[in-house]
Formats: structure tokens, C-alpha cells, sequence
């Protein structure tokens, strides 16, 4: 809806300088809280507007994609707005059909705005490659769930992952073939998980899953579970060609490790180091602090 609009001066340098922060940083200023402004359409009338946009990452490159939404004014209301006729020159048939029709209308557009609402948060908290939860929303959601955990004393445990030799799988087969490694991987781990667990994209090739009410040493089982079943997973590709991965996984756990996310993330960082020093497709379990 971008090239359509034409926002009205004052508010374009405001704009530029956010859509630039999204570009730069991965982060919007306008999700959840959209910016309100005035705007011009194409056709020349003027309305309010509420302008969401989120950054989305397509090959290691920001985009901002965003909603629109129309508050007052024309647009796209051009006809809902049209008054109806007074009731005192107008059959009470024809009157009721009218309304019937003005409430699908509004039927109509509630339903579409609620999708596009869907579709806007979808792309601000998943990662577009794997469908994963992505960074951001991850770290939102495990603060929430350690304040929990602390709070009622309930255990709680996370796996950090990395694929092993990755970049042998680009360098040998090429990108795409590694993204669809990526994507092969993201499904095995959403079968092997519970859907109380749940997974996000870290970086690049990095995961994290976060069990909670599991305690460190059910994680570690299920944690070479999930090795193992990386490891005996063929991800075959078009022309019939098949390969397969093996990953490292750190295991950290509240109490064990921390009360604060930032250490239990750290923990099993290093947990993971450890793996890949001790030789790769291997589960290491944090230390427990003393
Ligand atoms: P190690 O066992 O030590 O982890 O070796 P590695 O080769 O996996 O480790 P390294 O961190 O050196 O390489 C990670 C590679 O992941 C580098 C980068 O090209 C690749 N990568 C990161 N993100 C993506 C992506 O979205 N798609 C693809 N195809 N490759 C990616
Ligand atoms: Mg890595
Ligand atoms: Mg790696």
C-alpha cells in the first residue's frame, strides 16, 4: 500500500527515519505500536492513518513489510460512507436491505483486517526461512516463562544447537541447498518436541528450544533424542541426492544453571562449545553452579 500514499510533509521525514532504523537494525519501532498519521491517497482525499511495519530478513538483508490502516477519513470506506437516505423518503425494505448489505460489508472488512493482523504478526515473530519462532520473540517469551519458573520454583530447561560443519553443506552443494537443510531440520525438531516446547531460529544456524516444567535431566534425554534423530535423518534432495547432519547441543536448566534467561542462555552456549570440542553430535549438559 506504500507507493499509494503520500504522506503528508511533516510526517515523511518521520517515516524515512523509521523505515531506516528497520532497515539498519531488524528492529521496528512501529510493531506492536503503530504510528499515527495523516496521509494523502492517490485519488486526493486526506484521512488518518495507522502505519505498522516489521522487519522481515529474506537473504541476510532487512525488508520492512507493513499495514496501513485507514481510521478516519475515505479511504477504502469510500462507500460505506456515503449517507443513507432519510428514512421518510425511503421504503423500510429498501432501508433494511441497505443495512443488510452496509453489515456485510463491515463483516467483510472486520474479517480482513483481523487476517491482515494475523499475517503482520506472523511475519514480526517467526523467522521466514523455517517458520520458527525468531530472535526477538523467543527472548520475549523465555523471560516470560523464567519469571514463572523462578516465581512458582518450577524447573525449566533450554537446548542451544548448532549444525555441525555447516558451511561445508553451502560451500559443497551451494545456499539454497543449505537453506533447505535448515527448513529439513526445522521439521524434524517440531516432531520430536512437545508442543508445550517450543523452538526459534538463534542465528544463522543456531536454535534454541526451551522445555518448560522439564528438568535438566529429562532435557537430556530428550536432547539426544533429538540428536539422534537429526543424525539418522536423510534430507533428500531434487535430484534424488540425499545427505545428512549432525548437531552439537548445549543443555542448561533452571535451578540448576541461573534465575536470570541472559546466564541460562550463556550456559548452555557454552555447554554447546564444549560439544563441539568434544568432537561434534553430542549433548553436553551445563555444569550446575556451586
Ligand atoms: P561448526 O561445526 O564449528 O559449527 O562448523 P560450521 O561450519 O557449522 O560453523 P560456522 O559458524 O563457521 O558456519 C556457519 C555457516 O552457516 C556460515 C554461513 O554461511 C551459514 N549460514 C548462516 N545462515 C545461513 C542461512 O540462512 N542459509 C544458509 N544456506 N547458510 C547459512
Ligand atoms: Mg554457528
Ligand atoms: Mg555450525
Amino acid at each position: 500500500a506504500f507507493y499509494a500514499l503520500n504522506f503528508v510533509p511533516r510526517y515523511r521525514e518521520t517515516v524515512r527515519e523509521k523505515l531506516g532504523a528497520i532497515l539498519e537494525t531488524g528492529n521496528s519501532p512501529l510493531y506492536p505500536d503503530p504510528l499515527r498519521l495523516e496521509a494523502t491517497h492517490r485519488e486526493g482525499y486526506e484521512f488518518t492513518a495507522e502505519l505498522s511495519l516489521v522487519a522481515v530478513k529474506r537473504q541476510d538483508k532487512w525488508h520492512a513489510v507493513g499495514l496501513i490502516r485507514a481510521i478516519s477519513g475515505g479511504a477504502g470506506n469510500a462507500q460505506n460512507s456515503r449517507p443513507l437516505k432519510g428514512a421518510g423518503d425511503t421504503l423500510v425494505g429498501q432501508r433494511s436491505a441497505e443495512l443488510v448489505q452496509l453489515n456485510e460489508q463491515l463483516k467483510h472488512e472486520i474479517y480482513e483486517r483481523q487476517r491482515m493482523e494475523k499475517k503482520l504478526e506472523h511475519l514480526a515473530t517467526r523467522d521466514t526461512l523455517t517458520g520458527l519462532y525468531n530472535r526477538n520473540e523467543v527472548e520475549r517469551r523465555i523471560k516470560k516463562d523464567m519469571a514463572l519458573a523462578v516465581r512458582y520454583e518450577h524447573p525449566i530447561s533450554f537446548f542451544l544447537m548448532d549444525i555441525d560443519y555447516f558451511k561445508q553443506i553451502n560451500d559443497r552443494y551451494g545456499h539454497q541447498a543449505g537453506d533447505r537443510v535448515l527448513r529439513s531440520l526445522a521439521d524434524t525438531m517440531n516432531k520430536s518436541v512437545r508442543n508445550t516446547d517450543y523452538i526459534a531460529r538463534y542465528g544463522g544456524e543456531e536454535f534454541v528450544v526451551v522445555l518448560p516444567e522439564t528438568t535438566i535431566s529429562m532435557a537430556e534425554e530428550i536432547a539426544e533424542r533429538l540428536r539422534n534423530e537429526v543424525d539418522d535423518t536423510a534430507i533428500e534432495f531434487d535430484d534424488a541426492e540425499r545427505l545428512s547432519i549432525t548437531i552439537s547441543v548445549g543443555v542448561s536448566a533452571y535451578p540448576e544453571n541461573g534465575e536470570v534467561w541472559t546466564e541460562l542462555i550463556k550456559a548452555a552456549d557454552s555447554a554447546m562449545y564444549a560439544a563441539k570440542n568434544h568432537g561434534r553430535n553430542r549433548v553436553c549438559v551445563a555444569p550446575r553452579l556451586s
